[in-house]
């Protein structure tokens, strides 16, 4: 395939890029956010998949079999033991305004200069092969695919080498793409959506190129590898265990937890650029699931690829690219390039957006702070976004410089390893620093340089000799000819692969340096200090804004000035104005307020880095020295309004919840009311049925005076049963009345329980006999004498027994009376087979205002006040009274008396 076409494709998708991060961005500033979501986060994760996943985890099955997958199951499982990490390092960065992985660590050690130097120029040794790694897979996949071949050629003619240019237009894009705020750490939501659409141009183009070799070229993935097993070089690759040792598996897994989410492009994407927390929680697994189908089809391809004799000579490494070319199909080829050229160069930008705010923050910036004098006097504002766009230049260029000289000679996968091996030495000051306040400055420069020394002794040092065929005496003999100091045997210790070997040593070393030099030396005021945050950092998050530490005198007038010269006027005043409207202060004129000095350097610490930042206000304001002790205090202070607040909201919890019961009880109160008004509705509408047939007959009977002495007396006599009924009716009410005020006086004397129940039983037996029911008493064989009002008592007894007769089926009604001793109770228990009591209503019926409600609805012969009053008869004399029954299975009344 043509070059142009080629090389048009890959500006038109730049372009496309572009366009995607410019529409986000246009989105935004009319308030949609199209990557405020966990989808998007996922993605741009995702950026974790270079062009060393798309074409170089094929080249290693070749090599070494399936332990390429270490470095996607050490994601995973961080992914799974990660989140509280994630959530403490997204709070602290959020509060902090820290925009770099050197700036987290700087920060942590008391916003230390030398420390933030460190990191960046480790991070930058670290990842420059990284991103040289990717150039390199442009090139050589463009040379698969215009079948040109281009990628030797040495660093004297570089005017003549296609990597150059594309070098310079990626320079171009990253200074548009990346530099365009001045603040480092706000979100890039243009940067986010174009690297979440490359990594599914990546995904796709790498599972259509797995589809067509596997379905396309072979009869699925049983062809494939069966025609693999027949081969005996090829039959173990695809087996666990024999390729790659369980050191090798360990120290890549691990090397690779690391690496997601210390890359410098890592921690970019999943820590500055993270909308909101909650994301973290999905995104947490969408990752892993991108990591596994991504991996799908790598060893199908790698194995198709060593079954097609026709690329015995090609590198293993393009075999993705490869074989659809070979079988003439062009357009895919084209696509899978875009795919890979996706996975290439969103890590580029990406790596080198975030090392360049280091390289800018931490090395560039201080010096020329440094020499421009004091910060008051000049613009800064284009010297920021000057730095970084020298940086980026730098970096990429660099990258570009040793891709020629000496990336030529590795493969695309050892270098990536030498990387995360790189970075993985920031894990221990930054893990542990995360947990143990005692974790100090002193340890955390010490152990990462001893960390560092050790990774390159061991891992980039050989890297550079083996690619440079240099001299290697050093590796077979030792420094020195002291063959304990051999590179790859450090210490004697062989049969160890070198990254495992590396791995070993380096973090052996470096966690041991930062514990002992942090125990063994002293923290300062401002080191403390951080170490509080961090540490105890949701415990701080509300109150990080009421407190500071800083101390001193500072002029309004100087700070404003600071702000404007970083932020330009209007957002430094909009800043200014809006924190102290909040904070209640005056920023008319006069000195500044502590806490602004310490906001305006939080502010500052977002462009610039915290360290920077730092030197940056001391450079216009006076800063006295804070001692450990005022430390101290106001760590346990903003302890102390902490506990205040937790007391506060505890209180506030109280006062609601009376609230809600005062509530609670008022709406009780008017059911009540509205009940008592039912009632006197219910019993003057009862008393009126009675009172007007009472007087329509009497008129009857008044009207006829000839009428008939049968018809007559039929009349009068049911004049005199409704007379009788409202005479019960209102007697019922005015018992009820009188026992619920109290006015009943009791009349206790000694009364033998059989007698009393003898004596109802008796006068209802007729009443029972007229339904043909059984009404049976069983006497107790003792005599139980029980304290009571014996005439209440009865009333209760003919309530519960005159219910029972009234709710038994007539002929085969059954009631039973009772007298039992259970424990120091009396109970009396009146069995019937009648139509039972639903559960619901085993407490409802004793409620007169229930009972009144329930009879309007039901109407049932009888007061429905028969229940009320023996329950408050029952109240009267200290005893109780229930119901237990199954409806349908009849009903047992229990009442029970005190009995000593
Ligand atoms: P009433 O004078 O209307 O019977 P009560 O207060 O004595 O009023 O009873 C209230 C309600 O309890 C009755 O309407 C009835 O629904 C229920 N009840 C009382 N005794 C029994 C029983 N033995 N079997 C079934 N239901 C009963």
């Amino acid at each position: 395939m043509s070059y142009l076409v080629i090389i048009s494709c890959g500006l038109i998708y730049l372009l496309l890029l572009f366009g995607i991060a410019y529409y986000a961005e246009y989105k935004l500033k009319r308030n949609v956010n199209v990557v405020n979501n966990p989808w998007m986060y996922a993605l741009s994760m995702a950026v974790y998949c270079t062009a060393w996943t798309y074409y170089g985890s094929v080249g290693r099955v070749g090599t070494q079999g399936m332990e390429f997958l270490g470095v996607y199951i050490g994601p995973t499982i961080a992914c799974a033991f990660f989140y509280p990490v994630l959530r403490k390092i997204l709070r602290i960065c959020k509060s902090q305004r820290i925009n770099s992985i050197a700036d987290f660590i700087a920060t942590r050690y008391g916003k230390n200069v030398s420390l933030g130097i460190i990191i960046t120029i480790f991070c930058v040794l670290g990842l420059i092969p990284y991103i040289s790694l990717q150039l390199k897979a442009i090139t050589s996949s463009l040379s698969v695919l215009s079948g040109e071949h281009m990628a030797e050629g040495s660093l004297q003619y570089f005017y003549k080498d296609i990597t150059f240019y594309i070098t310079l237009i990626l320079v171009c894009f990253i200074i548009l793409f990346g530099t365009r705020s001045v603040d480092a750490s706000e979100k890039h939501a243009g940067l986010v959506a174009s690297i979440a659409f490359e990594s599914i141009i990546k995904l796709v183009a790498f599972v259509m190129a797995g589809i067509f070799v596997t379905y396309g070229l072979f009869h699925g993935l049983g062809d494939i590898f069966q025609k693999a097993a027949a081969r005996p070089d090829l039959k173990d690759l695809f087996v666990f265990g024999d390729h790659g040792t369980f050191s090798g598996w360990t120290a890549t897994m691990l090397l690779s937890m690391f690496a997601t989410l210390l890359l410098p492009r890592q921690f970019q994407v999943s820590v500055v650029e993270n909308m909101q927390e909650q994301h973290l929680k999905k995104a947490l697994w969408l990752f892993p699931v991108y990591l596994l189908i991504i991996n799908l089809f790598v060893v199908p391809i790698a194995l198709a690829g060593m079954l097609t004799p026709a690329l015995k000579n090609v590198d293993s490494d393009s075999y993705v690219l490869a074989l659809p070319l070979l079988y003439g199909h062009n357009k895919l080829g084209l696509f899978i390039f875009m795919g890979g050229f996706s996975a290439a160069i969103s890590m580029i930008i990406v790596e080198t957006i975030a090392l360049s705010t280091m390289v800018s923050n931490h090395l560039l910036l201080p010096l020329l702070f440094s020499s421009a004098g004091s910060a008051k006097e000049r613009p800064l504002l284009k010297s920021v976004i000057n730095s970084r766009r020298v940086s980026i230049a730098l970096l990429l260029l660099l990258a570009y410089v040793y891709e020629r000289t000496i990336a030529q000679h590795a493969s695309l996968v050892s270098i990536g390893l030498v990387s995360f091996a790189a970075v993985a030495q920031f894990a221990p000051a930054l893990f542990i620093g995360l947990f143990w306040k005692a974790g100090n400055r002193r340890g955390a420069v010490a152990s990462i340089l001893a960390g560092f020394f050790i990774w390159f002794y061991t891992l980039a040092l050989p890297a550079f000799i083996t690619g440079t065929g240099g001299n290697s005496s050093i590796m077979t003999e030792g420094l020195f000819g002291i063959s304990l100091l051999r590179p790859y045997a450090l210490f004697g210790m062989e049969g160890l692969s070198p990254i495992a070997h590396s791995f070993f040593w380096s973090m052996l070393i470096n966690v041991l340096t930062y514990v002992i030099v942090s125990v063994n030396t002293f923290s300062d005021a401002q080191e403390l200090y951080q170490a509080e945050l961090f540490v105890d950092i949701f415990r701080h998050t509300s109150s990080s804004e009421q407190n500071s530490i800083w101390k001193g005198t500072a002029y309004i007038r100087d700070i404003r000035s600071l702000l404007v010269n970083f932020l330009g006027e209007e957002r430094a005043d909009r800043l200014l104005t809006s924190f102290a409207i909040k904070h209640k202060l005056s920023i008319e004129s006069g000195y500044a307020d502590p806490r602004l000095v310490s906001f305006s350097e939080r502010i500052l610490s977002g462009v610039i880095g915290s360290a920077s930042a730092r030197i940056m206000v001391r450079s216009v304001t006076k800063e006295e020295i804070i001692s450990i002790a005022e430390v101290l205090n106001i760590v346990k202070e903003s302890q102390q309004v902490l506990e205040l607040n937790k007391e506060l909201r505890k209180k506030s919890a109280e006062l609601t919840k009376a609230t809600e019961m005062l509530t609670a009880m008022n709406e009780q109160l008017t059911q009540m009311d509205v009940i008592k008004d039912e009632f006197l509705y219910t019993v003057t509408h009862e008393l009126r049925t009675p009172l007007t047939s009472i007087r329509a007959m009497s008129e009857i009977v008044y009207d006829n005076q000839d009428m008939e002495e049968e018809m007559r007396n039929h009349y009068l006599s049911s004049i005199v049963n409704e007379t009788e009924r409202l005479s019960h009716l209102i007697t019922q009410v005015l018992n009820l009345e009188r026992y619920e005020s109290g006015r009943q006086k009791l009349h206790i004397t000694p009364n033998n329980i059989d007698d009393l129940i003898a004596e109802v039983v008796h006068a209802l037996q007729p009443l029972a006999n007229e339904k043909k029911a059984t009404l049976t008493f069983h006497p107790s064989s003792s005599m139980y004498l029980v304290q009571c009002d014996s005439d209440l008592i009865r009333q209760v007894i003919y309530n519960l027994i005159s219910n029972a007769i009234k709710f038994v089926p007539g002929q085969t009604g059954m009631i039973n009376i009772r007298v039992r001793i259970e424990y120091e109770e009396l109970q009396v228990w009146i069995e019937d087979n009648g139509k039972g009591v639903p559960n619901e209503l085993h407490e409802l019926i004793f409620d007169k205002f229930f009972q009144a409600k329930n009879q309007t609805i039901q109407k049932p012969e009888g007061s429905g006040l028969g229940l009320a009053i023996s329950k408050r008869i029952m109240d009267m004399h200290n005893g109780r009274i229930w119901v237990e029954s199954e409806p349908g299975k009849g009903a047992n009344f229990i009442f029970g008396l005190p009995y000593a």
